[in-house]
């Protein structure tokens, strides 16, 4: 880090294994496109992020499970060539130990359970290949639950019977559950049967901006009941009042998502959740080397440097060392 003094940033939710290929470019250099590589990450204080491994409509369709293993296979490469600097975390240890070299962490997610088949006779190898955080659905409906729908009214089917036993599953295993992108219906089915804290990697307060995609104030509570963490996401439409794709997005509403949802259940259950390299920034955090201005943003707020390492990192580090084995 280049900022010894700043506590490192854990950050929720990332989309670079898809970019670097869409974009042309390689996490380990520094690229004017894109929001996230090695280079920025270690300028703006970002110690680590969930990996996310996301799939097309057109590859879940034909060949989920192969496309994910292709992109778990980028990571291991990526990990492999950075010597150290990039590193796939398994254990809470691993991530410490990550930190404490300085280097950036990864822990490698699922954005929907599609590569798994509905018998799950794959789960375990992923498991043993680093999968460590997985999302149901993402925004298509899938064996295991339907998601919030991008466009139009989302199907209001909850968990299927597959679904509950991928809940079950994930939890005897130690994989952390995320329900960003997950219906409502889908959401309180899972709160009835998880007793483990779980998390929504990257989504706001419905309250502040009434996008589908965030959560109501209810939902907040249940994640907190539990223990888990809210990642405050930096797309555009989930900040605004509006909904609008505008960059033009001030950082003060960005803010004011982690500051409604510390009022109503304190700060042990909020974090950050980008979504860099996965949807549009506001200009004041355009990439990972503006992360400071965020942090900055916290203490001008008058924050306690222990609310800031809870909210920086502290409350997703929690929620893992609960879940993770
Ligand atoms: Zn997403």
């Amino acid at each position: 880090m280049t900022q010894p003094s700043a506590p490192p940033i854990l950050d929720g939710h990332e989309d670079f294994l898809t970019a670097m290929v869409r974009q042309q470019r390689d996490f380990l250099s520094e690229s004017a496109t894109g929001h996230v590589d090695l280079p920025r990450a270690q300028r703006g204080g970002l110690g680590g992020t969930f990996v996310s491994v996301f799939l097309t409509n057109e590859q879940a369709e034909l060949n989920a499970t192969g496309a994910a293993i292709q992109q778990i296979d980028r990571f291991y490469d990526l990990c492999e060539r950075s010597q150290g600097k990039v590193r796939l975390v398994r254990t809470v240890a691993d991530l410490d130990a990550a930190w404490a070299a300085s280097a950036f962490a990864g822990i490698l997610h699922f954005e929907g359970a599609d590569p798994i088949s509905p018998s799950l006779k794959e789960l375990r190898l992923f498991y043993q290949g680093g999968l460590r955080s997985l999302g149901i659905v993402w925004s298509r409906p899938n064996a295991f639950a339907s998601g919030v729908s991008l466009r139009g009214p989302s199907p209001t089917t909850g968990l299927s019977e597959r679904g509950y036993a991928l809940v079950e599953q994930c939890q005897r295993l130690g994989i952390v559950l995320d329900v960003s992108h997950l219906n409502p219906e889908g959401f309180w089915d899972l709160v009835r049967v998880i007793d483990r804290p779980f998390i929504a990697s990257h989504s706001n307060a419905a309250a502040l901006s009434p996008h589908p995609r965030n959560l109501t104030d209810e939902q907040i509570r249940a994640i907190a009941e539990k223990d888990g963490t809210i990642g405050i996401t930096f797309c555009c439409a989930f900040v605004r009042p509006d909904c609008a794709l505008n960059p033009d997005t001030p950082l003060e509403l960005v803010l004011a998502h982690f500051e409604h949802i510390i009022r109503l259940v304190g700060d042990r259950h909020v974090a950050i959740g980008s979504d860099f390299d996965g949807a549009t920034m506001p200009r004041a955090l355009a990439d990972a080397a503006a992360l400071p201005a965020l942090v900055e943003a916290f203490e001008r707020r008058g924050w306690s440097s222990e609310r800031i390492e809870r909210v920086c990192f502290g409350n997703f580090r929690r929620v893992l060392a609960a879940v993770w084995r």
